[in-house]
């Protein structure tokens, strides 16, 4: 089965990845992806693109070759209080906002605070995506975290990459979150997190636990680009006009 919105991809911006975003066009023409985010590391990571490269995203068409390209970032947690760093005043805002932990920014702690850190990130409203929240390295209350996903409507991740190249030992947990947003009534999306373009919109893994949990199909958000759209606007970001027909 495949889905034609992808949330979570990274860029030659980030020196990790290895492919730009005309690949990545030419890709989703390809599979029939047609909306997909551009969403790289936030600038405390390392390997990071300068701030700029977000506040200048305007530059990019709305929809290329049909196919719609929302403007994003991968932001990291930076501390306790769930601060993003997110770059300063970027023109007409960002359409979609993954917040996640990394290492070489949020160095892992106890389950209690990972917890505290994604339930404040969640409370202070600007992330609309929890990335990898199944990552071995940041256990966490899945129950308290996704109570919290339901309460500030934020969506969580399931990530396709934790179960191939990423974060070893995933698995568990995202069956864990996965079971748990099924129970309590929370959305879930699911991210290649695609480093190179032939990743794009590849969910094989993420969709087949999703399937054996028996998650429910209508509080998925990669189904339409409208479901997807549709999330952001309720979230507060504005109507995009350009996606109205995707
Ligand atoms: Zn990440
Ligand atoms: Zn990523």
């Amino acid at each position: 089965m495949s889905f034609p919105v992808d949330p979570h991809t990274h860029t030659i911006a980030c020196s990790h990845a290895y492919s730009t975003l005309g690949e990545y066009i030419a890709e989703a023409k390809r599979k029939g992806i047609r909306l997909f985010a551009n969403t790289d590391h936030g600038p405390r990571m390392p390997d990071a693109p300068h701030p700029w490269h977000f506040i200048n995203l305007r530059v990019i068409p709305r929809i290329v070759d049909g196919v719609g390209i929302l403007r994003g970032i991968e932001a990291n947690i930076r501390d306790m209080d769930g601060t993003l760093d997110l770059p300063g005043d970027v023109p007409g805002g960002l359409d979609l906002v993954l917040a996640a932990f990394h290492e070489p920014v949020f160095a892992p702690r106890s389950s209690e605070e990972h917890t505290r850190a994604l339930i404040n990130t969640m409370k202070r409203g600007q992330a609309d995506i929890i990335a990898h929240p199944g990552n071995p390295n940041f256990p966490i209350d899945i129950e308290a975290v996704i109570q919290a996903a339901v309460e500030y409507d934020v969506a969580i991740e399931i990530n396709n990459s934790s179960f191939s190249v990423s974060r070893k030992g995933s698995k568990p947990y995202c069956r864990a979150i996965a079971e748990a947003a099924r129970d309590l009534g929370a959305t879930l999306v699911m991210g290649s997190d695609a480093h190179f373009a032939a990743s794009l919109g590849d969910f094989s893994e993420a969709f087949e636990l999703i399937q054996e949990v028996g998650f429910p199909q209508e509080r998925l958000l990669n189904t339409s680009p409208r479901i997807f759209l549709d999330f952001l606007e309720r979230r507060g970001h504005p109507r995009i006009p350009e996606f109205i027909n995707l």
